[in-house]
């Protein structure tokens, strides 16, 4: 329901929009294909996906023999899970081995801390013991505002002043997870993209830590975006993937916008798999992601 309310806004301005052109028609052209591409690129499904979308809808009009126009919204839905499906793309968080890594990194504005807040209180709630690195020590305000949701979620919490080396504090992290027993630990990372190659040696530092102490074993690396800032946060999912091997993204701030069709487009242009999706400023607002209930609550 919380999924189906965030997603209000996607749903009115794409779905109501087909299904005003699907009931304009009375049969099916390549009129209303046009008309239906316009609706997908505008709702940032991205261009690529919405021609390979639109090239497998007229496939299966001509395959099925369908005359009705009506029946190409359920087409729609089922083709675009079919290309959110494809192999590869798994949309589960790892958390394996234990203490597992989930390093979380972005720029700010987008949602990072709250991010993680909310994202240990859903694996506390899962019985997991989670340790929070605040390991952007850039801004002492950031790393209050971490304690802040450490405490909110009742997770431990480890960090050191500002101006530290964020390695450092990963490095403590990493230790404090293991001599503790926890079973996850978050590490938040700085996230000034307009100096990218600071960015891209601070991240670095921090993957070489991670890196000795966990070898070749699965790390998540989650990239927050902010859905609201739709083709902008395509951008940055594209340097961030130059600069780290993003394992999936965590799309903020869905109940806000009608651009939820960037999460189509990470998937299926970037090969990005959406893990994690925010719909609203509180602690249960975080959900993992679900391609069949996305799609559902986009075309209910
Ligand atoms: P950071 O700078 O990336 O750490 O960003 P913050 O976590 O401080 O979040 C920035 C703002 O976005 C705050 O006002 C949050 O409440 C808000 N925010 C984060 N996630 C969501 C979300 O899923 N929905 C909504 N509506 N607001 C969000």
């Amino acid at each position: 329901e919380k999924l189906k309310d965030g997603l209000t806004k996607t749903r009115k301005d794409m779905t109501d929009k087909i299904d005003s052109i699907l009931k304009s028609y009375a049969k099916i052209d390549d009129e209303l294909f046009d008309e239906l591409e316009e609706v997908l690129v505008t709702a940032d499904v991205g261009v690529n996906t919405t021609m390979k979308l639109i090239d497998r809808l007229k496939d299966r009009v001509r395959e099925e023999k369908t005359t009705n126009p009506d029946e190409i919204k359920d087409l729609l839905k089922e083709e675009i899970k079919e290309i959110m499906k494809e192999p590869g793309v798994g949309n589960e968080i790892v958390l394996d081995p234990s203490p597992a890594v989930i390093l979380v990194v972005g720029v700010n504005g987008v949602g990072k801390t709250t991010t993680i807040g909310k994202l240990s209180h859903n694996l506390k709630k899962q019985g997991k013991k989670v340790l929070i690195a605040a390991g952007d020590t850039f801004r002492a305000a950031a790393i209050e505002q971490l304690e802040e949701w450490s405490n909110r979620a009742g997770v431990d919490f480890i960090a050191h002043s500002e101006g530290a080396d964020p390695a450092a504090v990963i490095y403590d992290g990493i230790q404090a997870a293991k001599a503790r027993k926890c079973d996850v630990l978050i590490c938040d990372t700085a996230g000034r993209l307009h100096n990218k190659s600071n960015l891209m040696n601070e991240l670095n530092k921090i993957f070489r830590v991670v890196e000795r102490e966990y070898g070749e074993a699965t790390k998540e690396i989650l990239l927050v975006l902010d859905a609201t800032t739709g083709q902008n946060g395509i951008n940055q999912a594209k340097v961030f993937k130059e600069v780290a091997k993003i394992t999936g993204v965590a799309l903020t701030k869905l109940d806000g916008t009608a651009k939820g069709g960037v999460v189509i487009a990470l998937q299926s242009e970037l090969g990005l798999p959406v893990k994690l999706i925010g719909v609203g400023e509180g602690i249960e607002d975080l959900q993992e992601f679900k391609v069949d209930d996305f799609v559902d609550a986009i075309f209910s």
